[in-house]
């Protein structure tokens, strides 16, 4: 696997990559990697000839009260494992390459980028549809992969990839789970073993609650019994537990199409986030 800092190198050693006519796919990541980007990464084999990936922590998707020093950085390990799943270049750019004058030019997505984490987080999904807008001009693929993890920034960027008519094709990759039910996250690293024990609340109170609504129960209700979980375990903050439309995010009270239960919520100074699909009765 070759690790590239500069954009002329990128250039050369992706147009070696595609003689022959290969396929490129895509995996963008800030980097700490665990087996839920390995998942990415093996997906990204299975669909295309060649994998590229990319670490860069992202500075303009960060607050400026949010964790941006703190994010975990191990360059040579995550190297190590792109290699061994077969990762043909790893695109590792400092700030200045990615953005020489600063990042003025940058990408807004209404709508479907404005409320969640949008709202909980200003500025937040303009620093991701920016920086992503640039690593698929500087990688030029033919697919790119996004977990479910991060569903609402899954579909802003297929938002982004319709509306500039980009034509990288975005797979989406369902959520990888420690065994007792937490998503993985680099930020998991942050949680103290108290913290991190009462962590597992939030998939087992998503999971009880979409199962609630699945079953035909209030969804009012359900949110508000999750909500209460999610406090007596310790969370101490509750940025929100809703039930969106799976297409659009546009909120639902009734479960009458496919659609995503998602929640964030805070515990020490982690931010965690989870989603579930929840999906009414087959009707025939
Ligand atoms: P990040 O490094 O956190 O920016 O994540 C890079 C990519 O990995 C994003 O597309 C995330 O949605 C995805 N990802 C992170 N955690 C998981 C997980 N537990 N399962 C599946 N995908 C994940």
């Amino acid at each position: 696997m070759q690790i590239i800092r500069d954009p002329d190198a990128l250039g050369e050693a992706l147009a070696a990559l595609r003689e022959g006519g290969g396929t490129i796919a895509f995996v963008p990541t800030m980097g700490a990697l665990h087996a839920g980007h390995m998942a990415l990464v093996a997906e990204a084999r299975a669909r295309a000839d060649q994998v590229v990936a990319s670490i860069f922590v992202n500075p303009t998707q960060f607050g400026p009260n949010e964790d941006l020093a703190a994010y975990p950085r191990r360059e040579a390990a995550d190297a190590a494992m792109l290699d061994k799943e077969g990762c043909a270049i790893l695109w590792a750019p400092d700030a200045a390459t990615m953005y020489p004058d600063g990042p003025a030019a940058t990408v807004h997505v209404s709508g479907i980028g404005e409320d969640l984490d949008g709202a909980a987080r200003p500025g937040h999904f303009d620093g991701v549809a920016t920086v992503v807008a640039r690593l698929f001009d500087q990688v030029k693929p033919d697919f790119a992969l996004f977990g479910e993890k991060d569903y609402q920034q899954l579909l802003v960027i297929r938002r982004m990839v319709r509306d500039r008519g980009l034509g990288v094709e975005i797979i989406g990759v369902p959520t990888q789970r420690d065994a007792d039910g937490l998503a993985l996250s680099s930020r998991n690293a942050y949680l103290s073993d108290e913290e991190r024990l009462a962590a597992r609340t939030l998939p087992r109170a998503l999971g009880e609650a979409a199962q609630a609504i699945a079953d035909g129960g209030s969804v009012a209700e359900a949110i508000e019994k999750a909500r209460g979980r999610l406090e007596g375990a310790g969370f101490e903050s509750i940025d929100y537990v809703e039930l969106r439309d799976a297409a659009t995010l546009l909120p639902m009270t009734v479960l009458d199409r496919p659609a995503r239960l998602l929640a964030a919520a805070r515990i020490g100074r982690t931010r965690l986030i989870d989603n579930l699909p929840v999906n009414p009765p087959e009707t025939s």
